[in-house]
């Protein structure tokens, strides 16, 4: 784990060399102020020489403050690393959920990851920084004023040193019992992080569902739980630090004792004794650094423990071909396989899409259309049978470079915050307007955007309450047409547009010279009147229906459907 996180360094060595550099000169600087100290009480105050003394003073001002100087500047060189280790963490937290399977976000708690990549993201940061910029130069000057301790007096230096093992004791007694408590309010906090983004996602549910009070019992239990676990780290971490200065002033009496014994037999003066105090004085402020440094590091390290866990996570459902095509818009399912690790979805299902082709899939709900788009995205890979594009499987296919020619409307289509433009032309590097107008056209949306005081500008709010469902469907196919894909596929667009919208839209598309391969799924038979080749899905198998069948059902149920019935009932009555 170590390793790994130093290798985040990288690029950063001679930044951290520079930093050590800085932290010899600092402690360096504890010589002349030895002597300084020295030669006051020795020589100075005794011969009552008060222009030394004055000398002495303002050259120990001039020494503390380059020493603040050096810090100030060793500060500095850390923290730029540490951040730029922070950023370049975050960097590969962000491409780690791109390269995440379907599988990976089908079985987590999303609110639980956005936790934990947040918060341990931040926790690993504090711990750089107390690490990098505090404890190692710490340390560094400690063993460095330990050293000037030993050369001013080594007896007493000695006594110091005797006192290490009880350091190293209170650290072996707290350790444990902080990384545990640590760990405990780690996982609290996390819940409470998620509890606040699953009450802000869910508000309308709570308030129809009048679940305001037993979600909020609920949430006071996270709390309950927290208040407890975070008391727990707050006084444990009180409870390390004074242990910690117990030492600390144990070592202080024993010198005071020990010393002034030595300046009453003559073998020390009083001026060496008030050196190796103010030394020492200096010695303990690392030390108190060090310590208070200790417990965002015990933190730190859980908290990049478990984000190590998720970047070096392997998703094998991915498929990770290379090759890349020019899709035409020819796709196939060949006997296609298919369960979410239950019972099967797709048991023998075949396929195929020819380039301009516009195909309807027709089936029950919960029959398995979602799952083949999901598959034609490849999303998820096929338990058994293949997939193809241009006769190229998809095992050998570069996944996310056929994706560019594939757009999808889906079911309930994601919309953010931004203006309508924007949503429109999401994933491109800069808004065409043109080509936004023109996929509107033929989306028909064109009219409603138009209308807008603000047009293609509009704000259409968070995930784009703003608008209707009718138009929110619109604008997705208008998303989905601006990105010129070889194959267009529409989820169930019946859910929000009306027919005739619909076969609009498709007399639009048969316009343009080179138009996509189309792919309607839908539990509604009146979406199909305009395909060139209709699939019905059932019992995980799709079996093309033959034109006369069709016809009979078009004309049976085209202009009488409810549109909320399932296809499923409407078949039972007929038969
Ligand atoms: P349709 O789109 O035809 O309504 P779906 O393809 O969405 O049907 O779902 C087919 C079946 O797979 C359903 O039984 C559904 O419960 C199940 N299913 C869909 N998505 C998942 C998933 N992510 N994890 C587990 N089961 C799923
Ligand atoms: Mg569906």
């Amino acid at each position: 784990m170590w390793l790994q996180y130093f290798q985040r360094y990288r690029g950063q060595y001679r930044w951290l060399v520079f930093s050590f550099f800085l932290s010899v000169l600092q402690s360096l600087l504890v010589l002349p102020a030895a002597w300084a100290v020295a030669t006051v009480f020795d020589r100075a105050i005794p011969a009552s020489d008060f222009q030394q003394l004055l000398a002495i003073s303002a050259a120990l001002l001039v020494l503390s403050a380059t020493s603040s100087a050096l810090a100030l500047i060793n500060r500095y060189v850390t923290l730029r690393s540490t951040k730029i280790v922070t950023r370049g963490l975050r960097e590969d937290l962000f491409r780690k959920l791109y390269s995440f399977s379907r599988n990976f976000y089908d079985k987590g708690d999303r609110n639980r990851l956005h936790s934990v990549i947040v918060q341990d993201s931040e926790r690993v940061d504090f711990m750089s920084n107390a690490l990098v910029s505090q404890m190692l130069p710490s340390m560094f000057t400690a063993v460095l004023i330990g050293l000037v301790l030993l050369y001013l007096n080594s007896t007493l230096a000695i006594v110091l040193i005797a006192l290490l093992p009880l350091v190293v004791l209170t650290n072996r007694w707290f350790q444990p019992a902080l990384k545990s408590s640590v760990d405990r309010f780690r996982k609290s906090f996390d819940t409470f992080s998620s509890g606040v983004l699953f009450v802000v996602d869910t508000i309308d549910l709570a308030r129809v569902q009048s679940a305001e009070q037993s979600e909020l019992a609920r949430q006071d239990k996270a709390l309950e739980d927290l208040r407890i676990k975070s008391g727990r780290v707050a006084w444990l971490q009180t409870a390390y630090s004074l242990a910690q200065n117990s030492v600390s002033i144990v070592g202080s009496v024993a010198i005071l004792a020990g010393g002034g014994y030595a300046v009453a037999n003559g073998t020390m003066t009083l001026g060496e004794l008030m050196s190796f105090y103010v030394v020492v004085g200096l010695l303990r402020s690392r030390a108190t650094t060090i310590a208070a440094a200790v417990p965002l590091v015990v933190l730190g390290v859980q908290a990049l423990k478990s984000l190590n866990l998720l970047l070096d996570q392997e998703d094998p459902h991915d498929y990770r071909g290379r090759g890349r095509i020019s899709p035409t818009g020819a796709f196939e399912l060949r006997n296609v396989c298919f369960d979410y690790e239950r019972e099967p979805v797709l048991t023998d299902a075949s396929l195929l899409l020819l380039p301009g082709q516009h195909v309807a899939i027709v089936g029950p709900n919960g029959s398995g259309k979602s799952t083949i788009i999901h598959l034609l995205c490849g999303f998820y890979r096929p338990r058994k049978g293949s997939l193809f594009a241009d006769k190229m499987s998809y095992d050998d296919l570069d996944i996310v470079e056929l994706r560019r020619s594939l757009a999808v409307v889906q079911q309930e289509p994601t919309f953010f915050s931004g203006s309508i433009l924007e949503n429109v032309a999401y994933g491109a590097n800069a808004p065409d307007i043109d080509r936004a107008r023109e996929a509107c056209r033929v989306a028909t949306a064109q009219d409603f955007v138009e209308s807008l005081t603000d047009g293609y500008q509009t704000q259409i709010g968070d995930k784009g309450v703003r608008l209707s469902g009718g138009q929110r469907q619109r604008l997705a196919i208008a998303r989905a047409l601006y990105r010129t894909p070889m194959l267009l596929i529409l989820d169930e667009p019946t859910n929000h547009l009306d027919v005739d919208s619909i076969s609009r839209f498709l007399e639009n598309l048969k316009q343009q010279d080179t138009g996509p391969t189309t792919l309607i799924v839908s539990h509604d038979y009146r979406v199909v009147a305009q395909a060139d080749q209709v699939y019905g899905l059932e019992a995980g198998q799709l079996s093309e229906l033959r034109a006369e069948e069709l016809a009979h059902w078009v004309k049976l149920l085209g202009d009488r459907v409810d549109p909320e019935a399932s296809p499923e009932q409407e078949m039972g009555h007929e038969r």
